[in-house]
């Protein structure tokens, strides 16, 4: 047999597949193999994507593999790795290594298998020992002994975190053994990530309302088949916040489990919704693998092996989870669809949402997407189920909008006199300002001067507690200006406020009840994240201020006050998409508010308070907000109604990257598809910038995206444009 194999190499040029003869010994190899290859002078991994009997390779040219490894992944996963190449512009090694076992493709000879380590468990005797020391015959137990006995009381520990966690050294193991207390086998290492104790509420199964009751059904009917298309197979859950929505997943998940087929559950990410991931380990403890990025490269190893045996057969995580080895898939469940975290900004800048319908359709999968605010995308397209009630028909709360126009200070009159109502009450509150650090900028009060990064074409944003100036899109930092190097003047004004500055202010409004702050400065990695969440649940009362990080899909049951600071900044971006985001954003964190007993208000403070997102949000009314944008979006041709391609050339001095970008313009001519620019973009980490958006018709996708890979392999071939890079992202977001 002839195996057709795809080399994981960087190397764009590269184009396989490429046929080698696979020796007697290598009989169990099919699509989805992975093997070590010679290649000229090199050794590569590569894997199956083919099989045949037959090569246009003469024999004598063909050679055979050096090595078939343990490993592989499932030949339906090939196809969507490929697929995902093709679809997103990218190469078919970068496809494929989305769905290889993790860490797969580093070295190339590496086998995947799991890690052993040898395991320590009571024996009857030894756990009569834990609870009476004194019952043992013999000489008295020490006082490490008893530790590591107490420690194996809730289940097995490898020997290595048994004396990690109790200090006991191997030889008191040893000891323990030697006297029948204890047994030490060889098992395999496994290591779950911990995310108890952020209240993770409702363990079983609850009555179901009538609402949640339909929407299951309508799923559950959808995964048996009752489907005439594809199509027919993704639901739209659109529930509004506090409506169950997690509960119709998990009972969903249930019913696929029953049916002896397996589930992915996508969340927008996992440090930020630790709540959804515990519920699901909660409801089916084992037969759930949690994959996150924060995960050490052998844990994630360990899920997926997990996965890929069938030990675990429900798969939660963030985007790329959607490239989980499960078989026999009879779910797909995407929740929060319309966070933006499910688009993969590095190559290929896949959307998770857009693989999932293909993976779902190719497995005869239902798929169902969860969210308050669902994209136009999804609501144009997917069959709608709705809630449009809490559970238990509690009211949403009243949003009031307010206008900022002359104010002083970031907190309106009214914000600052709810704030005290929650103080003198002892309640809870949340404060959404979605700008990171103390002000936005600084400039200088005697001529004017505005701090700016040297590596992009934007202002430093002055963070006090760090006692510096950074750039959010870089990275670069330096020291807070004491003087002004242009004039010398010593008078440096502050512009602006971002949360560290709000938390200042609401420390001193909410006096003497706490204030936590989550944002990236604050909150930095996913165990502080988790510690922030975890203290304003569990405290009686307090104020969480924050980014955007606050208003995702949390469930805090007591929290009376909602505020959203500047809700139109984001209105004033120039995207397509910036009414869609600002409407999420407001009705997210409206959502957050008025969950118990006490019900609920919320404060939106804006400049332009009658703009149309900012109206709808107010009145919890998401389907006139789509109505209104589906039908600006299908006047300017937007998706859902067009497919967009978007083209950045970059160089790093002037000049290449305008010339690039207008070549590639004039090479993309098809009929009935248009190019917006080229326009210049501003500087961004030392690179200058221009971009292009292809804009085709949504079933000429595929062709305006093999036009724009044509033109864009032509234009970096060619010598003229020398300097400039390329980065191509369909669906751009
Ligand atoms: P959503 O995701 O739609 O915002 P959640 O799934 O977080 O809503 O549910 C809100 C709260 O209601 C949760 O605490 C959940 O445990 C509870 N809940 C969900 N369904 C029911 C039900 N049928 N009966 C009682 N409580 C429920
Ligand atoms: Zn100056
Ligand atoms: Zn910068």
């Amino acid at each position: 047999m002839i195996a057709q194999v795809e080399p994981l190499t960087p190397a764009r040029a590269l184009r396989g597949p490429f046929d080698y003869r696979l020796p007697g010994e290598m009989a169990g190899v099919d699509v989805g193999s992975m093997l070590v290859i010679p290649f000229g002078q090199r050794r590569l991994l590569g894997v199956v994507v083919g099989m045949s009997e037959t090569s246009d390779v003469p024999a004598e040219r063909l050679v055979e593999p050096l090595k078939a490894l343990e490993s592989g992944v499932p030949a339906e996963l090939v196809r969507l790795g490929l697929w995902v190449a093709e679809e997103y512009c990218s190469t078919p090694a970068r496809g494929l290594s989305l769905v290889l076992p993790p860490g797969a493709g580093t070295g190339a000879s590496r086998s995947i298998g799991p890690r052993r380590a040898l395991f320590a468990s009571l024996t009857a005797a030894g756990r009569a020992a834990a609870s009476d020391p004194s019952s043992v015959p013999g000489p008295r137990l020490g006082g490490r002994q008893r530790a590591a006995l107490g420690a194996l009381v809730g289940g097995s520990l490898s020997v290595a975190g048994l004396t990690r966690a109790t200090g006991a050294g191997h030889a008191t193991v040893r000891a323990l053994e030697t006297r029948g207390l204890v047994v030490i086998e060889r098992g395999e290492l496994r290591s779950r990530p911990d995310l108890s104790g952020v209240g993770a509420r409702a363990g079983s199964d609850s009555v179901l309302t009538d609402y949640q009751r339909e929407a299951l059904s309508s799923v559950v009917a959808r995964m048996d088949g009752a489907a005439d298309s594809p199509g027919d197979r993704r639901v739209l859950l659109h529930g509004v916040t506090g409506s169950g929505k997690t509960e119709v997943y998990l009972q969903a998940v249930a019913a696929c489990l029953e049916r002896g087929r397996s589930a992915i559950v996508l969340v927008p990410e996992i440090a930020l919704t630790p709540q959804t991931a515990a519920r699901f380990e909660q409801r089916f403890g084992d037969a759930v693998a949690v994959l996150h990025s924060k995960l050490g490269a052998a844990e994630r190893r360990d899920e997926w092996l997990r996965l890929r045996r069938g030990e675990a057969r429900v798969c939660v995580g963030p985007r790329s989870a959607v490239f989980a080895p499960v078989s026999n898939l009879g779910l797909i469940v995407i929740d929060e669809e319309h966070d933006a975290s499910y688009k993969q900004e590095g190559d290929p800048r896949y959307d998770a949402r857009t693989v999932a319908e293909r993976r779902a359709a190719q497995a005869g999968a239902a798929l169902l997407a969860g969210t308050a605010t669902p994209r136009p995308e999804s609501w144009a397209r997917l069959v709608r189920v709705s809630m449009p009630e809490r559970v238990d028909s509690r009211a949403m709360p009243r949003v009031e909008v307010v206008g900022t126009a002359g104010m002083t200070g970031p907190l309106h009159p009214r914000t600052i006199a709810a704030l005290e109502g929650v103080r003198d009450r002892r309640e809870k509150a949340i404060v959404l300002l979605n700008r990171r650090g103390w002000s936005n900028f600084l400039s200088c009060r005697s001529c004017g001067r505005v701090w700016e990064c040297p590596q992009c074409d934007v202002t430093l944003v002055f963070h006090r507690a760090a006692g510096r100036v950074s750039c959010h899109h870089c990275g670069h930092s330096e020291g807070v200006p004491d003087s002004c190097p242009d004039c010398g003047s010593v008078s440096v004004a502050r512009h602006g406020a971002g949360t560290e500055r709000l938390e200042q202010d609401l420390v001193a409004l909410a006096d003497p009840l706490p204030v936590f702050r989550l944002d990236a400065d604050a909150a930095a990695g996913r165990g502080a994240i988790l510690d922030v969440l975890r203290r304003f649940d569990q405290a009686p009362s307090g104020v969480l201020v924050g980014t955007q990080m606050v208003a995702k899909g949390h469930d805090f049951p007591d929290v009376t006050l909602g505020v959203v600071i500047d809700a139109d900044s984001t209105l004033r971006f120039p995207d397509f998409r910036a009414e869609e985001r600002t409407f999420a954003l407001v009705a997210q964190l409206a959502g957050r508010s008025g969950r118990g007993e006490r019900g609920g208000r919320v404060i939106v403070q804006a400049l332009d308070t009658d703009a149309r997102a900012l109206r709808h949000a107010a009145g919890h009314d998401a389907e006139g907000f789509l109505a209104g944008e589906l039908s600006r979006r299908q006047l300017l041709r937007y998706p859902p109604y067009a497919s967009l391609v978007r083209v950045v050339c970059s160089a790093r001095e002037p000049g290449p990257e305008a010339s690039a970008a207008a070549a590639i313009a004039a090479r993309v001519d098809l009929p009935g598809v248009s190019v917006l620019g080229p326009a210049p973009l501003f500087r961004l980490k030392g690179r200058e910038r221009a971009q292009l958006i292809v804009k085709a018709p949504v079933d000429e996708r595929a062709v305006a995206v093999r036009a724009v890979r044509r033109a864009v392999e032509a234009v970096s071939a060619d010598k003229a444009h020398r300097g400039a890079s390329y980065s191509v992202d369909v669906d751009p977001q």
